[in-house]
């Protein structure tokens, strides 16, 4: 079967892929404002491709459900206003949404504060044939925590493993559950929303200054845009330790809303290409019981 666009947004994901090894720098190493080939008059062009990557994503999911030995988990990472809601509101539009599953995490409760920390994002996995979607995830375990490290008392962990080396330990438990979960059929889309300061600050003048928008704003978004360069440097370790073969990390260039969803839908879509999911075939019982079935349609008729 034709399929428009593949090529082309399949080419695009390497310019976004965490080699697993690099060493990371932000914002150095990745530019939030890039647009590829596009230009300020390709408007129309860019839609093309964004539809294009969504019919993909809508007949890739359904041999993913029919098939029914994988699951894709999309993970989303990304500062205030990265647009980690409206890329899933764009990108997953053209998906039947019976096969999909959304999860937002916020301050973990007390139930999961009591229990280890990567036990509430297990409770949460996507089953088998499903694509889950996890709107910040268990990399808020060394991005928020790390950022501020107060928030590891709440977390009644043993004195003894509360050294410096904790953020080591947790990408290593990271990975190492990545890989498990890997092998097991889910495979990891891990995407960074890379966003430049400024337009995150345009963006939050736009949340206050629009009536419509201000339920997007809090007052605890402006404190935390303060840890911005912890932030960065939070992030770039994590893209640095955590970019594995079995589960790399892409760096989304997020200052331009449109090429953000063209370049979430063209990882999505390669991820979905790489397992590569067929339609099960018949058994040979099967056909016997589809012909058997078949002679006694058309002789009602
Ligand atoms: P939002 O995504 O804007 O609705 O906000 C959710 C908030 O929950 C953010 O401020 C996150 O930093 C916070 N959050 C998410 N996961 C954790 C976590 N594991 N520990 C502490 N705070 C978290
Ligand atoms: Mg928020």
């Amino acid at each position: 079967m034709a399929q428009p666009g593949l090529k082309r947004l399949r080419q695009l994901t390497a310019r976004f892929r965490v080699e697993p090894g690099a060493s990371v720098k932000l914002p150095k190493d990745f530019d939030p404002g890039f647009t590829a080939d596009f230009g300020k008059d390709d408007a129309g062009k860019a839609q093309d491709l964004l539809q294009q990557g969504i019919a993909l994503l809508t007949e890739y999911q359904d041999r993913l459900a029919a098939q029914d030995t994988h699951a894709l988990l999309v993970v989303l990472q990304g500062l205030d206003a990265a647009g980690k809601d409206s890329t899933i509101k764009h990108v997953m539009s053209g998906m039947n949404p019976q096969w999909v599953d959304v999860h937002p995490f916020k301050v973990p409760s007390d139930e999961e504060l009591n229990h280890d920390y990567l036990w509430r994002y297990e409770q949460k996995l996507p089953r088998r044939g499903m694509i889950g979607i996890f709107n910040r995830s268990h990399y808020e375990e060394v991005l928020v925590v790390r950022v501020h490290p107060e928030l590891l008392d709440t977390q009644h962990l043993p004195a003894d493993h509360r050294d410096s080396d904790i953020w080591k330990q947790r990408f290593k438990a990271i990975n190492a559950w990545e890989r498990y979960l890997a092998e097991n059929g889910i495979q990891l889309v891990k995407l960074f929303l890379n966003l430049s300061r400024e337009e995150q600050r345009q963006r939050f003048l736009a949340r206050i200054d629009k009536p419509q928008k201000n339920w997007k704003f809090t007052a605890a978004d402006v404190r935390e845009r303060a840890h911005w360069d912890a932030y960065q440097k939070a992030y770039a370790d994590v893209l640095t330790n955590t970019s594995t073969e079995w589960a790399p990390w892409y760096v989304i260039p997020a200052d331009h809303k449109w090429f953000e969803r063209i370049a979430a839908a063209a990882v999505i879509v390669d991820a979905l290409v790489r397992i590569d999911p067929r339609y099960p075939k018949a058994t040979s019982q099967q056909r016997r019981e589809l012909a058997a079935a078949r002679r006694e349609l058309l002789a009602e008729g």
